[in-house]
């Protein structure tokens, strides 16, 4: 099977760099996300993480390298992946519905037709009853579950998600993790998942990709170990949590080094 994202030695600067931070983010990365794979990608703050999603997603181009879509190099990539960022981005005056039908609606359906299509899907995402309500009446849990619809029906096959629960309480969190996996098991997507969450990363992850400083020219990969379906328990297996205890000692040496 052709990996569904390869990345091969890309490297990306910023112009206007300074010397405290001179703007050389990836140098020669190369990597393959197969289709059907939930990988995390994990580093510090400023470690070059969101600049890859940018690559990927198509909002910057790489200096030099290529970036392959089912084997294919595509000059225009955006809108070639899902996106769900971290602040949902719903718009404020539409309704649940419609904020869950824009991509429909851009991809040239009728209001009406979009919004029978959805019907089942607001359901089964656990909106049901809630569709006629603005984004400031919903709890974050369920705001990122609409934000979540909208990159499923962006019809993608890659759905990029940059620190979707980071802003939730631990509970809901943990709640929308489990919630994720069984959404993904369902919709057969690939996912590349940014967090800074260590027991996060493992949790959801089939591979860790670990960022460290920049400029970055390979990923240390990590294979979590756990079979699917996956229930939090699983993160008190005592392999997990070696390999936790691994991955805080990597970012922490990383973050007092740099
Ligand atoms: P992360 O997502 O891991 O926190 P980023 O990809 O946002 O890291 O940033 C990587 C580096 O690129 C940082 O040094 C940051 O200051 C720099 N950077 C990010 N965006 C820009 C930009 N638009 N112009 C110049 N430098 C930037």
């Amino acid at each position: 099977m052709t990996d569904l994202l390869t990345l091969d030695r890309v490297s990306f600067s910023y112009t206007g760099g300074t010397k405290q931070s001179p703007g050389h983010v990836l140098d020669g990365l190369s990597l393959s996300i197969r289709q059907g794979e939930f990988v995390s990608i994990i580093g510090p703050s400023g470690s070059g993480k969101s600049t890859l999603f940018r690559l990927i997603t198509g909002l910057e181009k790489q200096t030099s390298g290529r970036i392959l879509f089912h084997g294919e190099e595509i000059e225009q990539r955006l809108g070639q992946a899902g996106y769900m960022p971290q602040q949902d981005l719903l718009l404020p005056w539409r309704t649940v519905r419609e904020n869950a039908i824009l991509p429909l609606q851009l991809q040239g359906m009728k209001k009406e037709k979009a919004c029978e299509e959805v019907g089942g899907l607001l359901k089964e995402f656990g909106l049901s009853g809630y569709e006629d309500r603005y984004p400031h009446n919903l709890s974050g849990g369920m705001r990122q579950r609409v934000s979540f619809l909208r990159a499923v029906l962006s019809g993608k096959d890659l759905l990029v998600l940059d620190e979707p629960f980071s802003a939730l309480d631990a509970i809901t969190k943990l709640s929308m993790q489990e919630w994720l996996l069984d959404q993904w098991s369902k919709w057969n997507k690939t996912i590349l998942f940014i967090t800074h969450d260590v027991e996060e990363a493992l949790f959801l992850a089939d591979r860790i990709f670990v960022f460290s400083t920049m400029p970055v020219s390979q990923l240390t990969e990590i294979k979590v170990p756990l079979p699917r379906p996956r229930d939090f328990r699983d993160l008190a297996h005592t392999d997990i949590q070696g390999l936790k205890t691994k991955l805080i000692s990597e970012l922490r040496k990383m973050v007092f080094h740099s």
